[in-house]
């Protein structure tokens, strides 16, 4: 039986769970339209994973030569393969204009022209003329570190609006009640005690869940806890199947080494010291598009040629390189290297894998934040109480293929939507109805029976043989065969699951806890996401598979939509893409082929 643990409650109109770039910017500006907001997140909100972000933010300022928001949103819907919402990705492209100069007033620290105005930077994908004219400059930088400045403006600001934090408290489940959100339950990990809030909506932005393969450049506190927290509240995750890989993350640790490495002369080798980028790219070679690189690294690895112990990674050099050169421009890299993978890169290779970098699949919302299901024929249906922003939501803007630095646009563009939204749907005067009896007893029962598992196999174990399925059935090099073995054997790991061990019992600080926690929400988005991806029967944007190399509009121009249910069986149905636009300032972008 459960143990009874005593509950503190709490009464708010709004919950936000996650402190990154999208929950900071959703929690300032509710507090902002006047609405008693709690933010809840398991880091300190400086550390979240916003604050990696390197590149930049995307708008169409224009600072740097002409543009506008229409040709970005072309870029974006080509981008994504044609499987973004077009109202959703018109919104935001239009939105992104006044987001960046808002943001500019709250202080973001954005590097400048000479002549004063944000400086803009050139990055993959964005055109001008709606994909004739010259590459355009449309991402806003603060020199290499655009995340950690606007997540540092961003915490300020929601400082400044008296938002209240409820900051290293970990979010269990949610509370519902006939399908509606009522709350969410948390732990306080420095005194452990459980917490139990009320709110008229609740706002997922818990970011992405890099960490169900076995390398990403995402902190390790990407768990998509927020997809498992909708996940068990019976929501179905969207689009899953559709993940980024970068070509070089260090093998092991998975940091980014950035393309810059291969565009100032790096190479790339296999066990046999061959250039192989030679034979499957033999004009751009180790400078092909991400994708090309990281399915070619992988074909050599599948064949036996990678390098080191397990022969399971590939190797970059830049011993070639000039030293002065290195420490002129890749001084970062040579850095990480050192410290990640104890590599000297002026005399050793370093050793890379394709690492994932960003899930373009979360919970499905609509341009306002609010999460959507299928119910009774309406693939539209909006779950009263409930939103998601950021990495965690799918609106869908990014469809099967994420343009570099739209993703920090989506943060700040949605987070203040569903503070909009809400400012418009939440009777601040209405009174908070009682919550049914057995509120919270879910959550409190998962926490229990983790806390007691008293299995023979270490959740650390459990979640290895997880992310090696993953990143050997489920990464880039993708065939009918490869992802049904996958499946099968992520049937295996979710078996295994019953055997867990955890040994601390302790309810304060206790990492074993946390992380099996952390462990069964990744288990379900693995799944689903493996199953998305065995079921989609085509190529499109990142879900590239070699036996059905062509995108099929006719059969598989639709949303996938996956649920899961306590004995992980996965359901899948599909939801129509939006190809309406909102405005009659811009048309449907039709589909056609996504060459570059
Ligand atoms: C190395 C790297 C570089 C990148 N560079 C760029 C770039 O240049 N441009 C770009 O556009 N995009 C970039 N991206 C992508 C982009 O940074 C992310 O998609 C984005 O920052 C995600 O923000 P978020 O607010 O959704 O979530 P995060 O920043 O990941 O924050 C998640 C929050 O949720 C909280 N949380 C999670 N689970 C729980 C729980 N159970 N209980 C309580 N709190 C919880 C965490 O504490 C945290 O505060 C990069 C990503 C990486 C990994």
């Amino acid at each position: 039986m459960t143990e009874a643990y005593p509950i503190i409650d709490h009464t708010y109109d709004v919950v936000v769970v996650g402190a990154g770039g999208a929950g900071l910017r959703a929690t300032f500006g509710l507090a902002e339209q006047g609405l008693r907001t709690a933010c809840i997140t398991k880091v300190f909100p400086t550390r979240s994973h916003t604050v990696a972000a390197q590149g930049g933010v995307s708008a169409a300022l224009g600072n740097m030569g002409e543009d506008n928001w229409q040709w970005h949103m072309y870029d974006t819907v080509k981008g994504s393969d044609w499987l973004g919402d077009q109202d959703a990705i018109e919104y935001m492209c239009r939105e992104a204009v006044p987001a960046i100069v808002e943001l500019e007033h709250y202080g973001v620290p954005f590097s400048r022209t000479p002549e004063g105005k944000i400086y803009q930077r050139a990055f993959g994908g964005m055109t001008t003329h709606f994909g004739e004219g010259a590459q355009a400059q449309r991402t806003c930088a603060a020199a290499d570190r655009t995340g950690h400045a606007m997540l540092h403006t961003l915490y300020q600001q929601s400082l400044k609006h008296q938002a209240e934090f409820f900051i290293e408290y970990f979010a269990l489940d949610l509370i519902m009640e006939n399908g509606e959100c009522r709350g969410v339950m948390a732990w306080n990990l420095d005194d452990g005690t459980i917490h139990r809030f009320r709110a008229k909506q609740v706002i997922l932005a818990t970011g992405g869940c890099g960490r169900i393969y076995f390398s990403c450049t995402s902190a390790h506190t990407c768990t998509g806890d927020g997809g498992g927290m909708a996940l068990r509240a019976g929501m179905p995750m969207q689009d899953m199947e559709f993940v980024q890989f970068h070509p070089t993350g260090i093998y092991g640790s998975g940091c980014l080494i950035t393309e810059g490495s291969r565009g100032e002369g790096g190479y790339l080798t296999n066990s046999e010291g061959e250039r192989f980028m030679e034979r499957y790219a033999p004009s751009a070679k180790d400078l092909a598009s991400r994708d090309v690189v990281s399915r070619s690294m992988t074909m050599e690895i599948r064949e036996g040629r990678g390098v080191g112990a397990k022969n399971d990674h590939i190797y970059l050099h830049l011993e070639h390189l000039d030293a002065h050169l290195i420490e002129e421009r890749l001084p970062g890299i040579a850095e990480t290297a050192r410290i990640f993978a104890n590599v000297d890169v002026t005399t050793e290779p370093i050793p890379v894998i394709p690492t994932c970098h960003y899930n373009m699949g979360g919970i499905p919302t609509n341009r306002f934040g609010e999460v959507v299901t299928i119910k009774d024929g309406n693939p539209d249906y909006a779950v009263p109480g409930l939103m998601a922003a950021g990495e965690a939501a799918c609106v869908s803007v990014h469809g099967a293929n994420r343009l570099g630095s739209n993703s920090l646009l989506d943060l700040v563009v949605f987070g203040r939507a569903t503070a909009l939204r809400c400012a418009e749907t939440i009777d601040r005067s209405e009174s908070h109805r009682p919550l049914p009896k057995d509120a919270g007893q879910y959550a409190l029962d998962r926490l229990d029976k983790a806390r007691h598992a008293n299995g023979g196999t270490p959740t650390a174990e459990l979640r290895l043989q997880m992310q090696l399925v993953m990143q050997n059935n489920c990464a880039v090099f993708r065939t009918q065969e490869i992802m049904d073995e996958g499946v099968a054997k992520m049937a295996e790991v979710a078996k295994g699951a019953a055997d867990i061990k955890v040994t601390d019992r302790s309810m304060i600080w206790n990492s074993d806890l946390v992380e099996t926690l952390e462990f069964e929400n990744l288990l379900e988005q693995a799944l689903v996401t493996i199953e998305s991806a065995a079921n989609r029967n085509e190529s499109r944007g990142a879900h590239a598979r070699d036996d059905v190399p062509d995108r099929n509009d006719e059969e598989w121009m639709k949303h996938t939509a996956a649920w899961i249910d306590s004995d992980y069986n996965v359901t899948i149905d599909y939801r129509p893409v939006h190809m309406e636009t909102l405005t009659d300032e811009m048309d449907t972008v039709p589909p056609k082929a996504r060459v570059y």
